[in-house]
């Protein structure tokens, strides 16, 4: 193997060879994750101890549904005025709203306005914005592109299986918000009878497609489904020739990590796919969704700490989010932290175009520039992948990879030649971060057809 030699400036004096002088252990805030019972500065939780906070049924048993049950909690925490904003957002918000406890006192309630959790979980009056005028419900086709009820099949080689509509939370920024939250009661209503028919039609259409080997089983979220289901959708899905790998996808661990560490049935079920799956030479994966470093405590750490014992691999997904994590050092924390506690980052995703939400949303630019950061802070396979999920179904692409790129329109277009040959898929950046004279043009109709049409020349041009 050959070494690269760095010529012009090669150190001289073994003194300046030495290189990195140790760094302050204390700098090291990735290991230092909040700990103690930290949810007893939430009023209604004052007086709970460890056992019932870190019981999953208590968690989920004390959602917040609505405004009162938010006040109820809080108490004189927050100001009539918090509350009355809470109130307009929740009455706007196209989505459920469900925020553990767990969650819930992880939020800074001194500053809540700020709050990376809060602004991801509670919607508040005073800050939406219009959407784009580009912006529909499935944006990414999700629908259009389903063979049988709840199943996507987009690429080639893998699929993504709704299996049902409910989870442990709702997001503001969900992009299936088209489909998940229906319910919005704190009983779970859960159709098994129905699902079983529905199910039986996916995993028949995955058996007859032999270049299915990657199933995503998703939602909603993996964690509402029962012991039982857990098994009886791996069981059935392992037993397809065709299925090499699946993922059971969930936020579970960001936002409840409590059940991985006291639902030992729902363990117990991953836990004997994964090792069936091993016997079979097949790949089965928790993939996961935590956004900021504040949603990685010490109970997280428990709780990954219980997956990497039982030798079971955990990826994160990511969403890029204004106010969020869209600054260069949270971005580094959180890659950071999660490789700490084992989780793989494996994306960052530009924030996808959904309803009620343009304030969670950033510039492509601000991804392109917070990857060049992060790269290189880790190792390189716990360094995540930006990608932006093209609108209208060109699945996912390299942030970078755009065909063409307008900073002034906001537009970027890609192609997705393995997905979608010869089509192309645009991307709109928020149109409050534009210059003025760009922002008027957004709203004269014939001037947003001009601006799309001249995008997709370009592209074009660049693509012979
Ligand atoms: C994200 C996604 C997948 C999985 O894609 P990977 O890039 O392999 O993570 C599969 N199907 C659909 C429809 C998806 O959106
Ligand atoms: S957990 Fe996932 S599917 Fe459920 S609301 Fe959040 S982003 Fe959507």
């Amino acid at each position: 193997m050959e070494l690269k030699v760095i010529k012009n400036d090669a150190p001289e004096v073994a003194s300046e060879r030495a290189v990195k002088p140790p760094v302050d252990e204390r700098s090291l805030v990735h290991k230092q994750m909040l700990r103690g019972p930290f949810w007893q500065k939430i009023p209604a939780y004052a007086a709970v101890g460890e056992s019932e906070v870190l019981d999953h049924r208590w968690q989920a048993k004390h959602s917040i549904t609505n405004v009162p049950k938010l006040l109820a909690a809080l108490g004189s925490l927050v100001g009539p005025d918090f509350i009355a904003d809470a109130t307009a957002g929740f009455d706007k918000a196209p989505m459920s709203v469900r925020v553990s406890p767990y969650l819930l006192s992880l939020i800074d309630w001194e500053h809540p306005y700020e709050d990376p959790i809060r602004r991801q979980f509670i919607p508040l009056g005073s800050r939406l914005l219009p959407d784009h005028p580009k912006l529909g419900l499935d944006s990414l086709h999700e629908r259009a592109d389903s063979p049988v009820d709840g199943l996507t099949h987009r690429y080639v080689d893998k699929a993504l299986f709704l299996a049902l509509d409910t989870c442990p939370v709702y997001c503001r920024f969900c992009t299936r918000s088209y489909a998940v939250g229906i319910d919005t009661d704190e009983v779970e209503k859960f159709h098994v009878k129905a699902h079983a028919d529905r199910w039986q039609r996916a995993f028949s259409y995955i058996a007859s497609r032999p270049e299915l080997e990657d199933i995503v089983v998703s939602g909603g979220d993996a964690y509402q489904l029962r012991a039982e289901q857990i098994t009886e959708i791996g069981e059935a899905l392992l037993a397809i020739e065709n299925v090499r790998r699946i993922r059971y996808a969930t936020k579970g661990p960001a936002v409840m990590p409590q059940k991985i560490l006291t639902d030992d049935a729902w363990l117990d079920a991953i836990t004997a796919v994964v090792e069936h799956g091993r016997k079979l030479h097949k790949e089965v994966v928790i993939h996961t969704h935590f956004n900021h470093p504040n949603e990685i405590t010490g109970i997280t750490e428990s709780a990954m700490n219980r997956l990497f014992e039982r030798g079971i691999t955990v990826r994160n997904q990511a969403v890029l989010q204004r106010g969020v994590n869209d600054s260069d050092e949270t971005m580094k924390l959180l890659v950071k932290r999660l490789g700490h506690v084992n989780v793989h980052p494996y994306y960052v995703y530009q924030h996808d175009l959904v309803k009620g939400v343009e304030d969670l949303r950033t510039t492509l630019q601000t991804a392109l520039d917070i990857e060049r950061y992060v790269r290189g802070a880790t190792a390189g396979f716990n360094t995540p992948t930006f990608v932006v999920d093209a609108p209208g179904g060109g699945g996912k692409r390299d942030a970078h990879s755009y065909e063409h790129y307008d900073r002034r329109t906001g537009i970027s277009v890609y192609a997705a030649p393995s997905v979608k040959p010869g089509a192309y898929f645009l991307y709109y950046d928020p149109i409050d971060t534009l210059e003025p004279d760009y922002q008027r043009r957004w709203s004269i109709p014939a001037e947003q057809e001009h601006m799309v049409q001249d995008a997709l020349a370009a592209a074009r041009a660049r693509l012979r």
